[in-house]
């Protein structure tokens, strides 16, 4: 076995698949210390999740070592033994508050939130309807639970519509979507969703990692931005990205379904409670992001600072509105070619191909931060555009 794995390991690094990690000595955030061969340069950071850039924000960092000298360090249990501090409550219910839900449970992360939710709430007489593209904890959570299983093509209605028609009348159907798609940066059609939902009786579940803090009013999430809040009846999400970028995740939604979760779903009934620190400066950074859009109206600024930009290039541009900007090159070769051209001017962005994305739509993956200035993403469309140049004038020579 040990010789099966070095083969493929081998394999992997000869044909330059592997993934290798930077090694960072600084805290997260608009610049960063990173050692690249050896060497420690200070790079502009444009592959973090760090959407409101609130990962080394003062006041979070404040609000954490304050609950460390309140609450402690850790836990040692799990909630319902005696894991449960006041913090996580609150937390629960600022959750809830925020994104106007009955009720909230937290997981150590969201990939337990999604493996814990759906074998609890669904069994072998029911179906799940599922993007091809939603995140790989919603296709682990549903392959851990015994209900039937569709999938319908990205974002294609008339696909999730035969997905639903075919899918069996006894038991319960759901219809179950990431709200903010990461490689790509597209938004799921709520609207269309959430009708065929009510027309074949399903249920409708969205994660929303890549889109709380962010997106929809005061950064409430899709459902907020589509204006469907009340049709959409479970929301899974992070605190991994853009509240305050530590680790957690939740479930939130109506309080039978919640409360049903805490009695037997098992990532929460047997797994460590959250560290008491987290739960405080999540708190402060929920309050952060929704009581003001400063934040926000700079991320969206920089946003279409960086959209337009690229698509006057003539660049392809994957996803609308979403700091997740991905520049779509097509082959691999030149993604990487990308990548290592953006580097070679201190400015860190990673390069997807096959498998991670579909064939011949390997891309550089962009994401923006509300951290980030102006001069910041002209920096990025300085490198973009003799990318694109030298692409066009390669391309003359072809021809
Ligand atoms: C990032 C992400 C997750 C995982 O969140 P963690 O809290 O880091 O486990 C789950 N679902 C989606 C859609 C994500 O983007």
């Amino acid at each position: 076995m040990l010789e099966h794995y070095e083969e493929k390991l081998s394999n992997l690094r000869r044909d330059g698949f592997d993934k290798r990690e930077a090694i960072i000595s600084s805290p997260q955030g608009r610049e960063i210390a990173v050692t690249v061969d050896g060497q420690s340069r200070t790079l502009l950071n444009m592959c973090s999740n760090n959407y409101l850039g609130l990962a080394n924000d003062p006041g979070l960092v404040a609000a954490a070592k304050s609950a460390i000298d309140q609450f402690g360090f850790g836990m040692a249990s799990v909630r319902f033994i005696c894991g449960t501090q006041e913090l996580h409550s609150k937390l629960e219910s600022h959750i809830s508050d925020f994104l106007g839900t009955e009720d909230t449970i937290l997981y150590s992360s969201c990939f337990d939130a999604n493996t814990g939710l759906f074998e609890t709430l669904f069994g072998p007489d029911d179906t799940l309807v599922s993007d091809e593209l939603n995140h790989a904890s919603i296709i682990d959570g549903i392959r851990l639970c015994k209900a039937e299983r569709r999938r319908y093509k990205h974002n294609d209605m008339e696909s999730l519509e035969a997905a639903l028609k075919a899918s069996p009348l006894s038991g319960s159907r759901a219809i179950v979507t990431d709200g903010v798609f990461s490689m790509d940066g597209t938004v799921a059609n709520l609207p269309a969703i959430c009708a065929l939902a009510e027309k074949y009786n399903a249920l409708v579940i969205v994660d929303d990692s890549h889109a709380v803090g962010i997106v929809g009013e005061k950064g409430k999430g899709t459902p907020s931005l589509h204006g469907v809040s009340d049709k959409v009846h479970i929301l899974t999400g992070t605190l991994g990205k853009a509240l305050g970028g530590a680790s957690g995740g939740y479930v939130s939604g109506r309080s039978a379904v919640v409360e049903w979760l805490r009695q037997a779903s098992r990532p929460y009934l047997f797994s460590n409670s959250l560290m008491p620190a987290i739960c405080a400066a999540s708190i402060k950074a929920i309050t952060l992001a929704s009581e003001s859009d400063a934040l926000r109206e700079n991320l969206n600024a920089r946003v279409s600072q960086l959209r337009t930009g690229a698509l006057r290039l003539g660049l392809a541009v994957g996803g609308v509105n979403h700091p997740i900007v991905p520049i779509i090159v097509g082959d691999a070769d030149h993604a990487r070619m990308l990548a290592k051209s953006l580097l070679a001017d201190d400015v860190y962005a990673v390069a997807f191909s096959y498998p991670v994305v579909a064939k011949g739509a390997a891309r550089v993956r962009m994401q923006v931060s509300a951290q980030h200035t102006r001069e910041d993403i002209d920096r990025v469309l300085t490198v973009l555009r003799r990318f694109q140049e030298s692409r066009v004038s390669q391309q003359n020579l072809t021809v």
